[in-house]
Parts: structure tokens; C-alpha cells; sequence
């Protein structure tokens, strides 16, 4: 039986989203002593769908929810809505899993129904829009960034100049595919929806409940301020932040992306659709039903071991960057009123791992989705209900699960230095390559230093 400590977050910073869907808790912290068959640490995407899929699986189980914050305030209410399958990643998926790629891909665009179903049928409001995701390139070192995903079959097409222009309202991007079933989503109003259906479904959640440590064992034990959880089962679904689980560190390194929202603006002509530019510090976007533009880029700022700080919530000097490329694409853009970050949990081989702790059988865990969570969550939490039900189905026997065959990352502070230099090369890279030149040899070769390559 072993002890597993959780770091106390860093203060909030709300997102767009989150201020838009005036989120705010609404279920009381754990006030005492309590018993349940399964606790899952995280209010967040992967928390409450496996929540509810369990409840679905096994309506007989007493299953609570335990978020630190409020439900969607981490990276599920900060995201930048881009809805879009694992066919983009159809290539990775296959190094790592083989022929059972093809089915986690289709999974993804199942979760994508579902998610429509859920909006159709009134019982969460999430303003999804499946108008499309455009994958594309505006200079000549992102052309082609989707050949692995059209060599591996994913239901992408190709998209010329003008017609992406006519989709984007902007000539930036000149090349590029469209994934048709995809497009954008208000994370914030997903995730309170799906709190709200976890309540319904008898789902017992504890916000500002943050769980400091958990001590292994059957039961295990949970311990927040307010209390002492005893469960049977434990799913840690808690990003970036089980990074502190000592098992977990090796294979999961955090990064931050950072987003602006603009003043609504003049339609662009989107539809829903949502926009991912092939940079190396990835580009992406979205305009609201309301007319803001949401504009994100990844900024590859990497996290000293466990430790997410403050700038991993908010980081106003990493504003410029994005207004930067907000003005090479949209010039006319209006003011931006909101800028935030969020944390992204790494792996080397950019796909998530599931499983259970070698030290504790009864800890479950779903980590590294990589920046890709909104259809991919929902498929992790099927992966989780049968590890957590003890199914021995297909969910169970994914090679998602386990940590074998997954590459560990260097030790600190070798990582945190590493990826500093590594960083500044990619970003040197970058900035070369958007306006067609080419970096220097060095510059290349460090740029390619990434975990997994
Ligand atoms: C800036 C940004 C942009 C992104 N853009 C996209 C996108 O466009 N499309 C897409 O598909 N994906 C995107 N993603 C990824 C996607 O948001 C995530 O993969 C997804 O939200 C992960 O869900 P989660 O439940 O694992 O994590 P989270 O939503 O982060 O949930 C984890 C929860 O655990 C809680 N927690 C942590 N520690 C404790 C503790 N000790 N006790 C109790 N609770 C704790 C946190 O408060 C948090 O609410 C983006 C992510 C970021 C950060």
C-alpha cells in the first residue's frame, strides 16, 4: 500500500468560456466522513464521462465525484472548442496500437454523435456546430502535415485556396484537408452540462474539494480538507495534475497553451467550423455563435516537474504571441477582452495511456490526451469503465492501457533544461518557417529533439 500526494492548485483565472456560462459550483465541498464504491478524482471531461458511463454499466454502484475547483475548471472549461476525431492521428495510433487504431478513431466519431445527440435531444446546450475542421498549411513547411492521416484512411478531403478562403475569411492558409463531421463547441457549457446530467443520474460530486493525498489499499482512502473518503475504487482523472503521482511522472510531461477571445466581429463565414493551422507552436481557432474570435496557439512553455503555477492559468506575457499571429491572419481583428491558459498533458508518443497503478490495483488513471480531449474523452472513459468493472472486453484490452511499450521521459531537472532549449529551437524554427525560410542547421536539429521525435 503506498501514499500518493496531489499538489494544491494554483488560484483560478475563469476562461471566456467559463465566464460566459457564468460557471460557478454548484454542489457543496465534502463537508465529512464518507463511503462510496468508486471516487474519481477530477471534475473535469474524462471524470464525468466515466462517471456517467459507469452509471449506465452499473446503476447499482454509489459513485462520487471529487473536483478541487468547480466542474470544467481546468482544461475542459478553457479549451478551444475544436471538436475533431483521432483520424487526424490515425498514423500515431497505428505505431502504437496496430489494426485497432481504425476502431479507437471510429470511436471518436461515435463520441462526436453522441454529442450531438445529447444537444438534439435538449439534454445538454453546448452550441456544437459541426461545420467541419480544417487542418491547414500557410507556408511550405506545413504542407502535407495530414499525409499520415490520409495514407491511414481518415475521412478527410482536400481543400484548395480559394476554397479555404471562403471557409476562414482569411487567405493565411493556402492548402489543406477538412474533416466534414467535426467542428467547434462551447467546452464550458459541455462540461456543466455534464455535471448537470451526472446530478441527474444520482452521481454524487463534491466541488472545492481538492484531495491532498490518497492512501492505497481495499478500501483505499482518499483525504480532502472537509473529510476522509473510503472507496473501494479510485480513477484519477485529473490532467496535468497527475503528474505528482510519482508512477505517472516519468511518462507525462505538461505544457501550456495559450487562448485570446476578441469583441464579437463581423461573421467570418466559419459555420461552425474550426481552424487548426500545422505550425509547430500549433495555431487554432473558432468564432462563437456570438461573433468573438477564439484564438489559440500552443506555446511548448513546459512545466518544472509537478509544479503548475499560476502562469499555467493565466500568463499575460504570453499574450504577444498570439496577437502577433491574430494580426497576420485576421489584421482587421477587433481588441481581445480575454486571454487565458491551460495545461495540456504530454506523452512521448502523443496518445493517452489508461490503466491501473503496479502499487495499488484500485487506482485507475487516464492520462495524456495531448490537447486532444473533446471526442477523445468519452472514449477514455469506456477504457476506464471496464478497467474500473473488471470487464475483460475489447475497452480493457486497447493498447492504450498499460505503460508498456510507452517510452519514459528523462529525469528532472534533465527534462525541465532539455525542453527549455529544445523550445526556443522550435520556436526559432517556427518563425523561420511561416515566412518560408529555413532555420539553421542547429536550429533543425534541436527542433526535432521532442519526446517520441
Ligand atoms: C488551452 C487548451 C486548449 C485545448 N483545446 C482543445 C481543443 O480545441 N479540442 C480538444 O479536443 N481538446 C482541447 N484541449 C484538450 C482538452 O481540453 C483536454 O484533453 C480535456 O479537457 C481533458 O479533460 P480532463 O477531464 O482529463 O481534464 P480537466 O478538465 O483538466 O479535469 C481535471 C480536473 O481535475 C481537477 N483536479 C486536479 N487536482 C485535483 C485534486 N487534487 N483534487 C480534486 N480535483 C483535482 C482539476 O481542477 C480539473 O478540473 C485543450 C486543452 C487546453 C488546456
Amino acid at each position: 500500500m503506498t501514499t500518493h500526494h496531489l499538489r494544491p492548485l494554483s488560484p483560478p483565472h475563469r476562461s471566456f468560456w467559463l465566464q460566459d456560462a457564468g460557471a460557478r459550483a454548484a454542489t457543496p465541498p465534502l463537508g465529512s466522513d464518507i463511503t462510496t464504491d468508486v471516487a474519481i478524482v477530477g471534475g473535469g471531461y474524462l471524470g464525468l464521462w466515466t462517471a456517467l458511463r459507469l452509471r449506465a454499466a452499473a446503476p447499482q454502484l454509489k459513485i462520487t465525484v471529487l473536483e478541487a475547483d468547480i466542474c470544467g475548471g481546468g482544461a475542459s472549461g478553457r479549451n478551444g472548442g475544436q471538436v475533431h476525431s483521432w483520424w487526424a492521428e490515425i498514423d500515431l495510433l497505428t505505431r502504437l496500437v496496430g489494426p485497432e487504431a481504425e476502431s479507437l478513431a471510429r470511436a471518436t466519431c461515435d463520441a462526436i454523435d453522441e454529442l450531438e445527440a445529447l444537444q438534439t435531444s435538449g439534454q445538454i446546450d453546448m452550441d456544437l456546430r459541426l461545420g467541419g475542421w480544417l487542418w491547414t498549411a500557410s507556408s511550405r513547411a506545413q504542407e502535407g502535415a495530414w499525409d499520415g492521416a490520409l495514407k491511414g484512411g481518415a475521412p478527410i478531403r482536400p481543400l484548395d485556396a480559394a476554397q479555404i478562403r471562403a471557409r476562414t475569411g482569411t487567405d493565411s492558409s493556402y492548402l489543406g484537408v477538412i474533416e466534414d463531421r467535426a467542428g467547434s463547441v462551447h467546452p464550458a457549457k459541455l462540461a456543466l452540462g455534464l455535471r448537470a446530467l451526472a446530478l441527474q443520474r444520482g452521481i454524487t460530486v463534491h466541488e472545492a474539494t481538492p484531495v491532498s493525498r490518497i492512501e492505497g489499499g481495499a478500501p483505499c482512502q482518499l483525504i480532502a480538507p472537509g473529510g476522509r473518503v473510503r472507496a473501494e475504487k479510485v480513477v484519477l482523472a485529473t490532467n496535468a495534475w497527475s503528474a505528482a503521482i510519482r508512477e505517472l511522472h516519468p511518462y507525462l510531461y505538461v505544457v501550456d497553451s495559450q487562448i485570446i477571445a476578441t469583441e464579437p466581429m463581423a461573421d467570418l463565414g466559419l459555420k461552425g467550423a474550426s481552424v487548426c493551422d500545422a505550425q509547430a507552436h500549433v495555431l487554432y481557432w473558432q468564432q462563437t455563435p456570438g461573433g468573438r474570435l477564439i484564438f489559440g496557439r500552443g506555446s511548448g512553455r513546459i512545466s518544472l516537474g509537478d509544479h503548475l503555477g499560476p502562469g499555467f492559468n493565466r500568463n499575460a506575457g504570453g499574450v504577444a504571441a498570439n496577437l502577433e499571429e491574430l494580426a497576420r491572419v485576421y489584421p482587421g481583428a477587433p481588441p481581445m477582452t480575454h486571454d487565458w491558459t491551460g495545461p495540456i498533458d504530454c506523452t512521448a508518443q502523443h496518445l493517452p495511456i489508461f490503466g491501473r497503478l503496479s502499487t495499488d490495483p484500485n487506482i485507475f488513471y487516464g492520462i495524456g490526451f495531448n490537447g486532444t480531449g473533446i471526442a477523445q474523452t468519452p472514449v477514455g472513459a469506456h477504457i476506464l469503465t471496464s478497467l474500473v468493472l473488471g470487464r475483460p472486453d475489447h475497452w480493457a484490452r486497447s493498447g492504450l492501457v498499460g505503460l508498456k511499450g510507452r517510452s519514459r521521459l528523462p529525469p528532472e531537472p534533465i527534462r525541465y533544461l532539455g525542453a527549455r532549449i529544445v523550445r526556443a529551437a522550435i520556436s526559432r524554427r517556427n518563425a523561420a518557417e511561416i515566412v518560408n525560410q529555413t532555420p539553421g542547421a542547429l536550429v533543425r536539429y534541436l527542433s526535432t529533439l521532442t519526446p517520441g521525435g
